[in-house]
């Protein structure tokens, strides 16, 4: 499918951060702590609450196995451990959170320090407009129209004609598209852009014939649009690799219907396993975040015919 490789956008000289030298192995036995403490909680037996959740993380952070990672974050470790617990105490039950349940919590908000460490001294986009006015963010849509974007995606409908249109076409045609907004900004890096069509190629490859392309439903947000999502009940966790242009999340659930999402697990754990990107489940949708120095070496976007 991919018929030749045509050059990116020119990319800034590499960054030599404290949390971009980390090890590849250093952020593997990390990930092994973080499958040990959800371990722990679900050895509770029941469903652990808050105070559990908070008294198990208190101590095992402290352990050398995080405090490989979180002492290479840009605030330092301490301040990572109370931004974890801060994510632990805020979540609520009831809310139509990404994170289906306590333990799913804290395995997000321990897994979204990989991406802090990878990108946290970043300045984030603090408004819409900060996201709109960044020169190094690539827009899709004009990539799409010259066939270098190998994954589906698609806008927020923003007036109310373009949501009218969206509820027929789901009653008309269920399953014909993931049932999310949309993206709010059609903008990326052009490291992410370049390994997320690395995944759509490997999975178009590997999916039962008829699947759809990859289905990338969120990418860059604003602080400000993060905080909104987070007051709606979101596990819209701060800081994060999506506010910095360096995050996508691809559609999951979906896939089912097409005996393909357990492919795209597949592809995305292959993805991690080769140190290209930090995976997270959460659930409908799973984050992606690409690796400093990842999707460099090629400067390249696949072409689609
Ligand atoms: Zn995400």
């Amino acid at each position: 499918m991919v018929t030749g490789w045509v050059q990116g956008a020119e990319i800034v000289a590499d960054d030599l951060s404290a949390g971009a030298a980390r090890r590849l192995s250093d952020v593997a036995v990390y990930r092994r702590a973080v499958a040990a403490v959800l371990a722990e909680l679900a050895a509770q037996g029941r469903a652990p609450s808050v105070a559990t959740a908070e008294r198990v993380l208190d101590r095992r952070l402290r352990e050398a196995e995080f405090a490989m990672v979180l002492s290479a974050t840009p605030s330092g470790p301490e301040a990572a451990i109370q931004r974890i617990l801060r994510d632990v105490r805020s979540y609520r039950r009831r809310s139509p959170n990404s994170a289906g349940d306590l333990a799913a919590m804290v395995r997000i908000t321990l897994l979204t320090q990989i991406d802090v460490l990878w990108w946290g001294h970043l300045r984030p986009y603090r408004s819409d407009a900060d996201v709109l006015a960044a020169p190094e963010l690539l827009d899709l849509d004009v990539l799409r129209s010259d066939g270098k974007v190998a994954f589906n995606y698609r806008r927020q409908a923003t007036t109310l004609l373009g949501r009218a249109v969206r509820t027929a076409e789901r009653a008309a045609v269920p399953g014909h598209a993931p049932a999310t907004a949309g993206l709010r900004f059609a903008l990326a890096r052009a490291e992410l852009i370049v390994v997320l069509n690395q995944i759509a190629v490997d999975f178009a490859r590997l999916a039962p014939p008829g699947t759809p392309r990859l289905w990338v439903t969120s990418l860059v947000r604003s602080v400000a649009y993060q905080r909104q999502l987070r007051g709606l009940g979101y596990a819209a966790l701060l800081p994060s690799a999506h506010c910095v242009g360096y995050a996508a999340d691809l559609e999951m659930s979906w896939f089912r219907q097409f005996d393909a999402d357990h492919v795209l697990r597949a592809v995305l754990i292959a993805h991690q396993r080769d140190g290209d990107v930090n995976v997270i489940d959460e659930g409908q949708a799973w984050h992606v975040c690409v690796r400093p120095g990842a999707g460099r070496a090629l400067r390249l976007i696949p072409r689609q015919r």
